[in-house]
């Protein structure tokens, strides 16, 4: 029998409510293909989401697992506002049935597209939070971000942050960087602070490789070989110079004010804190997805066959989530690490980032170098005095702000 430390780390799930569907169809989506995987062909407004049975039993053991004064609820996709707003008002009333008196908390991960003022009363009398998808500018954000017809879906992303704004709802922006924007750091940045006002930028960078399998994928996964950087994809020193002028800016104008998720983490690293964001922390695995049918898997880039851990209903979270395989995916991102890594200055802070981004070879031609890589070292090379001067001022107990006075 296997052993488990149940809650030696925070158990946290990203649920999946209407499944891998979605309204849009941007390019460089890695979830859209998993449908065959999930069999959602259904609406979800047809019953094709997570269904209420689930709904009850994921609420009440989510809930009962937890030790933490919080609990954190996510709601993610694909688009889960395809699942209609009783879905999520029956959500809330399971929550407070089983939370009996708990802080509970939600946040919702969407494209923004199908916002509507109901929707806005419902976000804001709850307290949710809003992770709302938009690449920047117009051009940037409709280059690959469209919907069914093909047409760019700017406009109406635009009019549902102006919606959630009216409402006082708490939102912040989940942007990608990609080949359309990357060139443009300066424009995407100042879009962001001065037009939206946006507070919490979070960045991801794009990269996927093709590669046509013979179910109908057309991503490749972390060991396929000699696969084709697609075209939206960023470059490493593209990544690298779009981090380091938007690092500039935001050092002389915005510490404190605008937090980017990219810097945040950086600081975290210099301070020996924990990141925030998996990518940049020494072990990953610990947010689990669950599709829309219950399965959990180890991680919401390795929704594969052989990253699912069991289904919700008959194989229990902890096991799941604190269980042997759980737990080896966690190490190998530390323990697959090359040389370079293990031997480089910046390890602190950028721990080899993501696995699934580690398809390349070393100088010396050790396999599982980060495919960024080469951006990092640019980054982390440029901001290190910053990052220096920050750690130190809070080491002090003086705001890390201070870094913008003569700068
Ligand atoms: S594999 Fe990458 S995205 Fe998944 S948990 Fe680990 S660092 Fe995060
Ligand atoms: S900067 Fe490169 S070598 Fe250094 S830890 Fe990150 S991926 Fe590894």
């Amino acid at each position: 029998m296997s052993t488990f430390y149940p809650f030696a780390r925070p158990l946290y799930v990203m649920a999946k409510a209407a499944g891998p569907l979605c309204n849009l169809r941007c390019q460089y989506c890695y979830y859209l293909e998993k449908q065959h995987l999930v069999n959602s062909k259904k609406s979800p407004s047809s019953g094709g989401g997570m269904e209420r049975g689930l709904l009850e039993a994921y609420v009440r053991d989510y809930i009962q697992l937890q030790q933490t004064p919080e609990i954190l609820f996510t709601w993610h996709g694909g688009e889960p506002m395809l699942r209609p707003l009783s879905f999520y008002k029956q959500a809330v009333s399971y929550q407070r049935y089983y939370g009996r008196g708990k802080r509970i908390s939600n946040s919702i991960q969407t494209n923004g597209t199908l916002l509507t003022p109901e929707w806005c009363q419902f976000l804001h009398d709850e307290g949710w939070l809003v992770g709302l998808s938009i690449d920047g500018t117009r051009e940037m954000h409709d280059a690959y971000r469209m919907d069914a017809k093909g047409e760019g879906t700017w406009q109406r992303v635009m009019d549902s942050i102006r919606m959630l704004q009216d409402y006082g709802v708490e939102w912040n922006a989940m942007a990608t960087v990609n080949h359309a924007n990357v060139s443009q750091p300066l424009e995407f940045y100042r879009f962001f602070r001065d037009e939206l006002h946006c507070q919490f930028l979070q960045l991801s960078p794009v990269v996927e490789r093709i590669r046509r399998h013979s179910d109908g994928r057309h991503l490749a996964q972390l060991f396929d070989e000699d696969c084709p950087l697609a075209p939206f994809s960023v470059k490493p020193a593209e990544w690298g110079k779009f981090l380091c002028d938007i690092f500039d800016e935001w050092v002389r104008h915005d510490v404190g004010e605008m937090f980017v998720n990219v810097f945040d983490a950086a600081l975290a690293g210099w301070m020996g804190a924990p990141p925030g964001i998996c990518v940049y922390a020494e072990e990953c695995g610990h947010a689990v997805v669950m599709e829309h049918n219950g399965d959990v898997y180890s991680c919401d880039h390795f929704v594969f066959p052989q990253y699912k851990l069991g289904n919700i209903l008959t194989d229990g979270l902890p096991q799941m989530v604190y269980g042997e395989k759980q737990t080896a995916f966690s190490q190998l991102k530390k323990e697959s690490l090359p040389r370079q890594c293990r031997e480089c200055e910046w390890l602190k802070a950028c721990h080899g980032e993501c696995p699934r981004l580690r398809f390349m070879h070393t100088a010396d031609g050790e396999p599982g170098l980060n495919y960024l890589c080469a951006g990092y070292r640019i980054f982390f090379q440029h901001v290190a005095p910053y990052m220096d001067f920050m750690r130190n001022e809070l080491l002090a107990g003086r705001p890390a702000s201070n870094v913008m006075q003569g700068l």
